[in-house]
């Protein structure tokens, strides 16, 4: 896989013009629909739609008790240490809602695919607000497990709304399917049936950490389950300069150990970066994953990397 990640719509109008979102191999483009700063677009045709799950400053700002609380009443909130955005309790229904109505929005346009971006709790001990606290007692399971059965279920479902056409259609931003197969047209004979949708790859972002049982623990997504239910992860590997490259070739080869079957990609950061370095940070990844992105570059600086970079490794098993 090759691919872009960007929040501006400039780039895809950029792409568009260029012809590149239609060309062979594919770009991969991922827009941002909805970030953690809380700003939510309508979803894009043609691209990868990413949603921010749980990092929304927009909505903890308008109702801070949607905050989720740690150990000692820490809130996951800017400003105290650990966060650069604010994180929503996972357990909050009307949230939650909000979140799947947005991925079934998306999965009603002829979307890319749909990816799951800030997915998880916010930190290890995180949440335990009365919700959270009053959904695992009735759970009668431990705090780590019940976290990641909790993950788990929100994924399943935000997966299953992105691959089933009747949700999006029940949330009102799709054409209804016909109940019976079809209506008889005025000649008396039965159309043929539409063509079934194209599948739509879900991916979800993973923090770049593929030491023993971390992302478990710290928050609450088991892997080995999640890997049964998405199409492929994204990792973002990021720093600005990438003058040294041991420790991302280190971490690309830890997720492929921890992922086995499952396909993932790296995401780097392209913005302003040294493109030798950039270059050289994105072949050793390639190694051992199955494709790079580059996030926040302008689309056309980004484009010409790629290029350089040259098509996806043999081994990708998301060569398309
Ligand atoms: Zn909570």
């Amino acid at each position: 896989m090759r691919g872009i990640v960007t929040y501006d719509r400039r780039d895809l109008r950029a792409l568009r013009e260029m012809g590149l979102l239609d060309r062979r191999p594919r770009l991969h483009v991922f827009y941002e629909i909805k970030s953690v700063l809380g700003r939510t677009d309508p979803p894009v045709p043609g691209v990868h739609n990413m949603i921010s799950c749980f990092g929304d400053n927009r909505a903890v700002q308008r109702d801070p008790g949607l905050a989720a609380v740690g150990p000692g009443g820490m809130r996951a909130v800017r400003g105290t240490p650990y966060f650069d955005w604010d994180w929503v309790c996972p357990s909050d229904e009307g949230y939650r809602r909000s979140l799947l109505d947005l991925v079934a929005r998306a999965a009603a346009q002829a979307v890319a695919g749909i990816r799951l971006d800030t997915v998880g709790f916010p930190r290890e001990g995180f949440c335990r607000c009365p919700r959270c606290q009053a959904a695992q007692r009735a759970s009668g399971l431990d705090e780590e497990t019940w976290r990641a059965a909790t993950m788990t279920a929100f994924i399943r479902e935000a997966v299953a709304r992105a691959r089933t056409p009747r949700a999006a259609a029940d949330a009102g931003g799709g054409a209804a399917p016909r109940a019976d197969g079809g209506n008889p047209t005025p000649s008396g004979s039965v159309p043929p049936p539409e063509p079934a949708p194209a599948p739509r790859p879900v991916s979800v972002t993973l923090y770049p950490d593929p030491f023993g049982d971390h992302l478990f623990r710290r928050f609450g997504l088991d892997v080995a389950q999640l890997g049964r239910l998405v199409d492929f992860f994204v990792m973002p590997i990021y720093d600005l300069h990438y003058s040294t490259t041991y420790w991302v070739e280190a971490l690309a080869w830890g997720f492929r150990d921890l992922l086995g079957d499952v396909p993932f990609v790296v995401e780097l950061y392209a913005l302003n970066v040294d493109r030798k370095g950039l270059l050289k940070a994105a072949r050793v990844a390639d190694a051992y994953a199955d494709g790079i992105l580059l996030a926040y570059e302008r689309a056309p600086e980004a484009v010409g990397i790629l290029d350089e970079l040259g098509p996806p490794p043999s081994h990708s098993r998301l060569a398309g």
